[in-house]
């Protein structure tokens, strides 16, 4: 049993995410404390994705899936601080281009995954295929509803070749997203930030915790688990994000590999003389 084991889905639960409360901070005392443990797990992290990097062998990919206003992208700026942009990135999923919209829904989802020694953020993923497309129902249900079952081959063909998955549903409260966007308003340097969409897509919110639901119930697997994050606090939502990383990076335990020269004789050979000196 680790920390964060209660935000995760078991395989083939069923979710009511109305009785999840996304202000609950179970396990957290105060926001002081969650910033001295995000600290702590920052630090790990980054000796953790330099070991992922170093051995080269594996990769790591994290799925970050939100409604407008969730975190995204301070979950990006506040967690993955951790992360070297050598081995590291964050890809952005909008809507499809015209050269992605011509290949199958998982083409372009493949060609972002992580490389052996990195790490990939997807903010925004595959998953919009069957959340934004269904509650907008973009292609018939006929087309939506075989998706998951493609999602969960997808991603078992990925860990099958070393990636490891974890997957983020930053849960937020309407209550709490109505307060952002106003923060936006209120904010010059946010303001650009603001879509007409946003506010339009709320009277969308049961669809889309339907669709979420439905996302949790059947993809949250035991080689890709989804966990569902309280987000109302951003200082909470870091520090659970952070420490499942965390975890999950430890569960990997990657190695540096073992050196490719006889050390000591590459000491005694070229730093005698330095030494002595
Ligand atoms: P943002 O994350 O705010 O920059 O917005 C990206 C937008 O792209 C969101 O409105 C998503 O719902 C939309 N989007 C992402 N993937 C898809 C997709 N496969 N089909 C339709 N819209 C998408
Ligand atoms: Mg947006």
């Amino acid at each position: 049993m680790t920390d964060y084991e209660h935000f995760r889905v078991r395989p083939e639960s069923r979710v009511d995410l109305s009785k999840l409360d996304p202000a609950q901070t179970p396990g957290c005392k105060d926001k002081e404390e969650a910033a001295k443990r995000l600290e702590r797990d920052v630090a790990a992290l980054t000796h953790l994705q330099y070991l992922l990097y170093a051995e080269n062998k594996r990769s790591l990919l994290i799925v970050l899936q939100a409604l407008d206003g969730g975190g995204k992208d301070g979950t990006v700026l506040h967690v993955f601080q951790a992360f070297n942009p050598q081995s590291a990135y964050v890809h952005q999923f909008k809507v499809p281009s015209t050269l992605e919209a011509s290949h199958d829904f998982l083409w372009r989802a493949h060609a972002a995954a992580p490389a052996r020694g990195q790490a990939a953020i997807f903010n925004r993923s595959h998953y919009e295929d069957v959340l934004t497309v269904r509650v907008h129902e973009l292609v018939p249900k006929d087309v939506w509803s075989k998706r998951y079952d493609r999602i969960n081959e997808f991603e078992k063909n990925l860990t099958e070749a070393g990636t490891t998955i974890v997957k983020f549903f930053l849960h937020i409260s309407p209550e709490a997203q109505l307060a952002r966007f106003k923060k936006r308003l209120d904010d010059p340097t946010h303001q650009w930030k603001i879509s007409e969409s946003d506010y339009t897509e709320r009277k969308r919110w049961d669809d889309y915790m339907a669709a979420y639901e439905n996302v949790l119930e059947r993809c949250s697997t035991a080689h890709a688990p989804w966990y569902v994050v309280p987000a109302d606090k951003k200082w909470y939502r870091n520090l659970v994000v952070g420490g499942v990383i965390r975890e999950t990076l430890e569960k990997m335990d990657p190695k540096t590999p073992a050196p490719t020269v006889d050390i000591e004789r590459i000491r005694k050979q070229y730093h005698k003389a330095v030494d002595r000196a």
